[in-house]
């Protein structure tokens, strides 16, 4: 018949030897199209099933790449620069195969460091970066001045910017030094400069944003302008 058995499928994504796929069928860990499938030899379509080992999606696709750069503070977020500015490409092109074509999942500021994807999954990048795809984000900030005790919640309610309301999920003061504050904000929206003018707007310039987070990808100790391959779990939570 047509497609590719599962068990293959799994080998070949990375998620187990395919003796080991089987025995994760059997036990009734595997889900396709939202179904556990319990029997053996079951051929699907690779491209367009939606495949789950214990929840987690499996993504089958062939020759996907899935990457987290830490973008540098002064960087442009593109492929290429037009005025010859210090650009994702130029990190990205010493490391990947020439002719690969790249996308970045949305963009930070110049001035924004921290973790930005990359992926030539087309459709993911586009998905990724619509509003309603709510993926959420994860930024430290350090701003201006004493972060009161009210900021949180006047945020978590919503402050009115000049293209319409904006909030944030969940907001942290985690240190207060010299004047200055170093805060935790995570949202799902990816209005241009939303974090800035969500802080500016409560009375808090940025000084300094770092994105740790996009979804279940952490930066970690990743250092700036440096690549790394998403694992298996990371790329599934994408998708
Ligand atoms: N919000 C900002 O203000 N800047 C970024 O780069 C990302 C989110």
């Amino acid at each position: 018949g047509d497609g590719v058995r599962l068990q293959k499928v799994l080998a070949k994504a990375g998620v187990a030897s395919r003796r080991a796929a089987e025995e994760l069928i059997a036990q009734g860990r595997v889900e396709v199209d939202g179904r556990i499938v319990v029997e053996q030899g079951l051929r699907i379509d690779p491209e367009n099933a939606v495949v789950r080992v214990d929840g987690t999606r499996v993504v089958v696709k062939e020759d996907l790449v899935h990457l987290a750069l830490n973008k540098p503070r002064g960087w442009q977020s593109t492929m290429s620069d037009d005025l010859g500015r210090p650009c994702v490409g130029d990190i990205v092109s010493e490391r990947v195969a020439a002719g690969q074509r790249l996308f970045h999942v949305g963009r930070l500021d110049a001035d924004t460091e921290g973790l930005l994807l990359l992926t030539n999954d087309g459709d993911l990048a586009h998905r990724l970066m619509h509003p309603s795809y709510e993926v959420s984000k994860t930024y430290l900030a350090t701003v201006q001045g004493v972060v009161g005790r009210s900021v949180g919640k006047t945020l978590k309610s919503g402050v009115e910017l000049d293209d319409g309301p904006a909030k944030v999920d969940s907001f942290a003061l985690l240190d207060i030094s010299e004047g200055k504050s170093l805060v935790k904000v995570v949202l799902h929206e990816g209005r241009k400069h939303i974090v800035r003018r969500l802080l500016e707007a409560v009375g808090h310039p940025v000084i300094r944003l770092v994105r740790t987070d996009i979804g279940a990808v952490a930066l970690g100790d990743q250092r700036p302008g440096t690549l790394r391959v998403l694992g298996r779990h990371e790329v599934g939570g994408l998708y």
